[in-house]
């Protein structure tokens, strides 16, 4: 039988797994980590707390749906999961609060009497997104950028006249102050350039076609919390046949003239016709290939942002928080200055608490919350983290008990924090970036490292650092684009 080995198992080693198991290869994965997800991983804490230690906004289900039907089977019987009626609540310093409901009229609406804006403009700009995404989503993150296929497909001629207005000469802020007067909108909408690490003063406004997932398709939360979209992926991986391998890192890529021919670990050799890597590319290259030519220009783009995460038992309850919620910044330029260009973190960042045992109440004790309390910060550079670290925790500290007019520190019953230089080492991500290279130019998406390499035949990458990018439905695609990429298993030959 055909062999195939993937390197790790987050979630777009798992679900390039499932679809070569069921092009009907052998598979292996050997993960370095003593359980799978990766960045998808939980985390629980004394007391009777679970958090989610990583991705926590869910959209696009449908992706890992898919994999499901792909393998025969009926979706709901291994994952279900919710469309939320409220999307996130928003705060702003000047005392503004706004709910983002996920019906776009409603969302519309509420924008109109909190900030003033005629709901038929957010309207309007609304289905516009809606209609650029649908002309160019297919080429773009569905299939390989580096394959002439993708260019004579009949997409091409549906994306071509979307192209002048897809923003491409402009960044995300100019494109949505252009669009909108008001700050606070601008600033909501700006927002969005974090889903993949990015600075919405620097990326193309071609990233203001993300808020389309949002409001327009929706966000979903999965019964039981994210970490249960791994599960009942590697749940249908094991029942597929797939063997997960733990504690067993790859510490090279075998490699026969131009040919993978498979992977060495600590443990032994495993011989295979295909290779997937789901490490983050950087370390696959120079850990794992440490003899092969380099695509130095793709290796060296700019990293994403990564994250400060502080995790917190919550000794109350607080009705007028949600899942979602983000209290902004009063100076959003800076704050993105600090993270791209100063590397450090600014005194009055923007802080995303995520709650989910809002959806899921066994994730406290009852009358306590889960907090996870987020802070956008650069990739790890070697930054004193453990000063910034404090300093951050003061400034959200301050921020959120200023916002909900209650002293936050007190009602910490324990806490957790996961930084850069540990996403770096639990998950090898280089730099602790959370999506690979970041987005900042507009050259972005064609300078991500494609999910093969025309230099070895049998290797392919998927997860956040390569095409079409980092987040859970781009690294479900990206296990799409690569396994089908991947020759089917030769018929055994009849005698
Ligand atoms: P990774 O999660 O990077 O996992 C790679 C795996 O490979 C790891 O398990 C690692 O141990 C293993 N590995 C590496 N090297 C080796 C080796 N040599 N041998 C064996 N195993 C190896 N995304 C969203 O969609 N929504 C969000 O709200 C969101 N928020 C986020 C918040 C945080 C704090 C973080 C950290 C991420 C967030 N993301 C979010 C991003 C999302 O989590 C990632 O894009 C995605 O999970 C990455 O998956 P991956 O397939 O690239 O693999």
């Amino acid at each position: 039988m055909a062999k195939a080995v993937v390197i790790g198992s987050g979630i777009g080693g798992i679900a390039a797994a499932i679809r070569l198991a069921v092009k009907g290869y052998a598979v292996t994965v050997l993960e370095a980590n003593a359980s799978f997800g990766g960045k998808m991983t939980q985390f629980t804490l004394p007391g009777g707390y679970r958090f989610d230690a990583g991705p926590s906004l869910f959209t696009l289900p449908q992706l890992v749906d898919d994999l499901f039907t792909l393998a025969g089977r009926a979706p709901q019987a291994y994952f279900r999961y919710q469309r939320l009626p409220i999307v996130t609540q928003y705060f702003w310093p000047d005392g503004t609060r706004l709910t983002a409901h996920a019906s776009a009229d409603a969302f519309a609406r509420e924008v109109e009497a909190k900030l003033g804006i005629p709901a038929d403009q957010l309207h309007r700009h609304l289905q516009k997104v809606a209609r650029l995404y649908h002309a160019t989503a297919n080429t773009f993150l569905h299939k390989s950028l580096h394959k002439l296929d993708t260019y004579l497909s009949p997409d091409v001629l549906k994306t071509l006249p979307a192209l002048p207005e897809l923003g491409l000469t402009t960044t995300m802020h100019a494109a949505n102050a252009k669009a909108f007067s008001d700050p606070r909108l601008i600033q909501l909408l700006d927002r969005y350039a974090t889903y993949n690490g990015s600075d919405p003063y620097q990326a193309p406004g071609t990233l203001n076609l993300i808020p389309h997932l949002e409001f327009n398709i929706g966000a979903f939360y999965p019964e039981g919390g994210i970490y249960a979209i791994a599960e009942s992926l590697v749940k249908l991986a094991e029942e597929l046949g797939v063997e997960f391998r733990y504690n067993e890192t790859v510490q090279e890529i075998m490699v026969l003239g131009t040919r993978a021919t498979g992977v060495r670990t600590g443990q032994g050799t495993y011989s295979a016709e295909v290779v997937v890597s789901n490490m983050d590319v950087v370390p696959t290259y120079r850990k794992l290939l440490p003899n092969q030519p380099a695509p130095e220009r793709t290796l060296q783009q700019p990293r994403s942002s990564s994250a400060l995460i502080y995790y917190w038992g919550i000794s109350r309850t607080f009705p007028e928080l949600d899942l979602h919620n983000i209290f902004f910044s009063q100076n959003y330029q800076q704050e993105f200055e600090h993270i791209f260009q100063k590397g450090s973190v600014a005194e009055d960042p923007t802080v995303y608490v995520n709650i989910t045992s809002k959806l899921t109440p066994q994730d406290a004790p009852t009358g306590h919350e889960n907090w996870f309390v987020m802070v956008n910060v650069p990739h790890n550079a070697g930054q004193n983290w453990d000063e910034l670290i404090r300093q951050t925790r003061q400034s959200v500290l301050r921020k959120v008990s200023h916002s909900l007019g209650t002293d936050i520190a007190s009602l910490i019953t324990v806490e957790k924090i996961w930084d850069p230089r540990g996403i770096e080492a639990d998950t090898s991500s280089f730099a602790g970036a959370l999506y690979g290279s970041s987005s900042n130019n507009r050259m972005a998406a064609f300078l991500r490292h494609p999910n093969f390499t025309s230099k070895l035949k049998g290797l392919y990458f998927v997860g956040g650092s390569v095409h079409p990018g980092g987040g859970i439905p781009l690294c479900l695609l990206s296990a799409k684009i690569a396994a089908d990429l991947v020759p089917p298993v030769a018929a055994p030959a009849q005698t």
